[in-house]
C-alpha cells in the first residue's frame, strides 16, 4: 500500500493504492488516474524559460503542452535549453513541437512584442 496526495487540483486528496492498482480516498476519477500513472509511469508538466534572441537580454517564458514522463525532465529541459525564439512571440505560439518524442509540444506562455 502507498500513500500519496493527488496534485491534479488544488482539493489534495490523500490517495491510498494498493499493489493490485486499486486506489481509495480519491473524490473523483482523475484521482484515480494519478495514482496509477504515479506508480506505473509518473509524469510532469514543465515550466521554464526560452532565450528570445532578437531582444538582449530577455527570455520568455514556457510550459509543456501535457505532462511529460519523469524520467525525461533533464532531458527535456537540455532541449528547451538549446533553443531560442525571436520575438514578437504570443501565447501558444510552439517553441519546440513534440519534444524528444514525447507528444508534448514546448509552448509560449507570454506575449512579447
Ligand atoms: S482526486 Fe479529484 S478532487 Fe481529489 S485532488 Fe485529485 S483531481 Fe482533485
Amino acid at each position: 500500500m502507498k500513500e500519496l496526495t493527488c496534485i491534479v487540483c488544488p482539493r489534495g486528496c490523500r490517495l491510498k493504492i494498493d499493489d493490485d492498482l486499486n486506489v481509495t480516498g480519491n473524490f473523483c476519477p482523475r484521482g484515480a488516474q494519478y495514482a496509477k500513472d504515479e506508480l506505473t509511469n509518473p509524469k510532469r508538466m514543465i515550466t521554464s524559460f526560452v532565450r528570445v534572441k532578437n531582444r538582449k537580454d530577455t527570455v520568455v517564458s514556457v510550459k509543456t503542452s501535457t505532462a511529460i514522463p519523469k524520467g525525461m525532465i533533464f532531458e527535456v529541459m537540455e532541449e528547451i535549453n538549446k533553443v531560442g525564439v525571436d520575438a514578437p512571440t504570443h501565447i501558444g505560439d510552439v517553441a519546440i513541437a513534440d519534444v524528444l518524442g514525447t507528444g508534448a509540444d514546448i509552448i509560449i506562455t507570454k506575449n512579447i512584442e
